[in-house]
């Protein structure tokens, strides 16, 4: 029982650090998946930005022009129709939605701040310097957000913008990429940075990809990994329930079969017979208890020796056995059986009996060598259920027939119907 229980313990142990491991692998994979597509998306954004940069060819004297226009005019400048003609071209690539340059005003060019009139555009407290400065701006999306976006877009105010902490990455002179979501859907934006004609720092080129595909991408990868984790968990489950069970049908032999016959032992009779006989009544039959006890068996053992004798109780038991079911038969021990079952009634009993012993007599035991007979005494009773009390009085009333059955010359049985009151005594 104590080792049942560790061997439980371990399986349930293994169970969840499996569980745990596939949660880790399936959090790891995810980020792996996410992280691999970002990158390869993200350089593809950074090789665009860097190319759209390498196009843009601005003297100072047009910054400092295009910094004072106003939104249509920008639209309308001839700097924003090349940029758009660069990324509308299907070769350079068809999924840009959006290219811009973005310019960090030095503070003495900051035109505006965040005031309460037009704090419904900026998510910011009120006085935050508006610093970020679209110098050129084309979008190519074409989407109510989008279309929405352009309405407002004439506001000149909303060329601005102003500078938060993931500017830092993107102002540096390295280029990056990074995963942006908002109503315009998810996009990799790619950054590269621009410099004058002159060879001054402007700013920084961003391009934005569409990744509509990601989410099916990722989806897809992880669903897999999904499945197959599915399956591994079911996989192990069944496993362990089939080595537990084999485990338990082991455990559960060596303690109630007999090693030599196959059949139930004493342990059986004594922890698991009642229980058994109780689940396998049926209403209006009746219990019945046997003691079979070969006759002269000491004699065989003399004579055709130890072995011989072993390969007799084997067949023996597997005469009973078939005679009355693996089930109901039990070595009680040395060349004594018992046998305990539910029988209509005596007379079927008794037929049952007759026919063991014509097949008995008909049989050479050991290879064809020995002549056996046995003696049996039994017990039955007419009852609902048995109790253990009942089963070991109805055993003595069957020993003391098994006794009779020997005393009056052995080869024969002899049955008896279970009193209560009577006082059975060898
Ligand atoms: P009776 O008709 O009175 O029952 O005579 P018997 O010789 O069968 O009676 P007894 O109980 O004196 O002898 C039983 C013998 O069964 C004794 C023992 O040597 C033998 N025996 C018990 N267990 C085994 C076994 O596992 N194998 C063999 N070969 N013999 C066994
Ligand atoms: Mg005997
Ligand atoms: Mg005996």
């Amino acid at each position: 029982m104590k080792k049942e229980k560790g061997i439980i313990s371990i399986g349930v142990l293994l169970y969840v650090a499996f569980l745990g491991i596939a949660v880790l692998t399936f959090q790891k994979t995810n980020e792996t998946v996410e992280k691999g597509y970002l990158a390869s998306e993200g350089n593809a954004a950074q090789n665009f930005a860097v190319l759209t940069a390498a196009s843009i060819h601005l003297s100072n004297d047009e910054v400092t022009m295009l910094k004072g226009l106003s939104s249509a005019d920008l639209q309308a400048s001839a700097q924003n129709q090349a940029l758009k003609e660069l990324i509308s071209n299907p070769q350079f690539t068809s999924k840009v939605d959006y290219a811009y340059v973005m310019v960090q005003l030095p503070k003495e060019e900051v035109k505006y701040e965040v005031t309460e009139d037009n704090q419904k555009w900026f998510d910011a407290e009120v006085g935050t310097p508006l610093d970020i400065l679209w110098l050129l701006d084309v979008t190519l999306a074409d989407t109510q957000a989008n279309d929405n976006a352009q309405a407002e877009a004439k506001e000149d105010i909303l060329r601005y913008s102003y500078y938060i902490e993931e500017d830092k990455e993107i102002f540096k002179d390295a280029p990056l990429y990074i995963l942006h979501s908002s109503e315009w859907g998810d996009h990799i934006c790619g950054y590269a940075p621009l410099y004058s004609n002159e060879g001054d720092y402007i700013g920084v080129v961003g391009v934005e990809l569409e990744t509509k595909d990601y989410d099916t991408y990722r989806k897809s990868a992880m669903g897999a990994l999904a499945l197959l984790l599915v399956v591994a968990t079911l996989t192990l489950t069944l496993i362990f329930a089939f080595l537990y069970t084999k485990y338990r049908k082991i455990q559960y032999d060596k303690i109630y079969i007999d090693a030599l016959t196959g059949v139930y032992n004493r342990s059986y009779y004594n922890n698991r017979l009642v229980k058994y006989l109780n689940q396998t009544r049926k209403e209006g039959y009746c219990v019945a208890l046997l003691i079979a006890d070969i006759d002269w068996f000491k004699k065989i053992n003399d004579t055709f020796g130890h072995d011989a004798g072993d390969q007799a109780l084997i067949e023996i038991s597997n005469i009973l056995t078939e005679t009355f079911g693996k089930e109901n038969v039990i070595r009680f021990g040395g060349e004594e059986f018992v046998v305990g079952m539910w029988i209509k009634k005596e007379a079927e009993l008794k037929l049952r009996l007759s026919a063991l012993y014509k097949r008995i007599s008909s049989t050479k035991f050991c290879h064809q060598q020995i002549d056996l007979s046995i003696s049996i005494g039994g017990s039955y009773l007419y009852c609902h259920e048995v109790s253990g009390w009942v089963l070991s009085s109805m055993l003595k009333a069957a020993d003391y027939k098994l006794y009779e059955a020997k005393e009056r010359g052995r080869r024969q049985f002899l049955l008896t119907e279970f009193d209560a009151e009577k006082q059975y005594e060898k």
